[in-house]
């Protein structure tokens, strides 16, 4: 029997309420697929300060690199909001550990769960039956370039006073471009095999070399998945006006990010929404909300967008991919049968089927 070996980083808040349904879920995928699954748990974020005094310890860190991917919930907290810049934050554990696992790719999907449909801010013959993902580079582009204010440039300023002047640079290298674009069409591969390129070639050179970069990769590696390049304003209206059309959308760190946060909204549940980060190693899987410190410990938060992190690091780093298509199945039919947790009901949810984290957990596994 296969054993893949996981490292857990609970976190804080809801987070070890929402971690342990996802590994009931992947226990129970484990039994039907005859894989076994060996957990570590290691602290991250609020709790390591507590226990340490850093929020990335220097064990969890070699647990995390001994395993085969990481599974975490969220970080973060009242308890440890600080102006002290000398203070150590939480959420230092999170970009440290993706610094240190060199994770350069992020997945985002959005996914419609047609029950949801009303969630949502868009018509539902809109969004019916979107399931797209975002690929966005991490660790390029104008979010890492050189940047640099100076002050007092002689006559910069309004009626010819001296003022200031700000630069950001955005770059990047060839390999850079290569490795997040075959992210990309591995993606397509599992999905649907149709990937959009975003970028800004008509007035960028950064991103006409992206889009040579991305061509030459589809070329000689990926002909079989189909390749469509896009501007990224145009992008910007397409993603509310036919999100359909979708299937990976690969994009450079700024664009990613921006458009990454419009496409979630599609789906108007923040509790549904999984990610992944990868880069050539061990992959991390998250949640894309926080620790929601304000229902914590109650045991209603929703644990779907952990269980589907859950399904993604199946499907991207077991390469199991019908295990990971099960548990949106299961998801599916929990919701179809009207089952939700208190953020995604709506007025015409009855009570009894208002359901906490533990029951959602069971629910999703029971129709596994
Ligand atoms: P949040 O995502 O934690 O919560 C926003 C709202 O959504 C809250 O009302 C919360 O109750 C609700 N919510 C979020 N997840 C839910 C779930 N699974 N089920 C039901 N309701 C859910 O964002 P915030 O309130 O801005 O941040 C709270 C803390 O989380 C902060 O300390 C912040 O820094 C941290 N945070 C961490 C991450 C991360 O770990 N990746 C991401 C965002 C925020």
């Amino acid at each position: 029997m296969t054993t893949y070996k996981i490292c857990l980083l609970a976190g804080d808040g809801i987070g070890p309420e929402i971690i342990a349904e996802g590994v009931k879920v992947l226990d129970a995928v484990g039994a039907k697929y005859q894989v076994s699954f060996e957990y570590t748990e290691a602290l991250i974020g609020g709790c390591a300060i507590d226990a340490t005094g850093s929020p990335l310890p220097p064990q969890t860190l070699e647990v995390a690199k001994a395993s085969d991917a990481v599974l975490l919930a969220a970080v973060g907290g009242p308890k440890w909001d600080t102006t002290d810049s000398t203070k150590p934050r939480p959420e230092q554990g999170l970009l440290g550990i993706r610094k240190e696992l060199g994770l350069y790719t992020n997945l985002r999907p959005v996914q419609i769960f047609n029950a949801l449909a009303g969630a949502s801010t868009l018509k539902p013959e809109v969004i019916d039956g979107v399931d797209l993902v975002i690929v966005r580079e991490l660790t390029g582009g104008l979010y890492f370039g050189a940047r640099q204010r100076f002050y007092d440039e002689p006559g910069a300023g309004t009626n010819g006073a001296k003022g200031q002047r700000a630069v950001d640079t955005l770059e990047y290298r060839e390999y850079e471009v290569e490795r997040i674009a075959r992210q990309a069409f591995e993606a397509a591969r599992t999905r649907r095999g149709r990937v959009h390129s975003i970028d800004k070639a008509n007035v960028l050179d950064t991103s006409r070399m992206w889009r040579e970069v991305v061509h030459r990769v589809h070329d000689q590696e990926y002909a079989d998945v189909e390749l469509i390049d896009m501007l990224v304003d145009n992008t910007a209206m397409q993603l509310i006006n036919a999100p359909k059309q979708f299937d990976v959308v690969v994009t450079e760190n700024m664009f990613g990010d921006i458009l990454s946060d419009e496409a979630a909204q599609i789906t108007g549940s923040l509790g549904m929404l999984a990610s992944a980060s990868l880069g050539d190693g061990v992959s991390l899987y998250e949640p894309s909300h926080g620790s929601a410190p304000d229902i914590a410990g109650k045991g209603i938060a929703n644990p779907i967008a952990q269980i589907l992190s859950a399904g993604m690091m199946l499907q991207y780093s077991f390469g199991m991919t019908e295990a990971a298509a099960d548990i949106t199945r299961a998801i599916t039919q929990v919701l179809d049968e009207g089952w939700r947790t208190g953020d995604i009901k709506d007025s015409t949810t009855p009570a009894d089927k208002v359901v906490g984290t533990v029951q959602m957990g069971d629910l999703v596994v029971s129709r596994l």
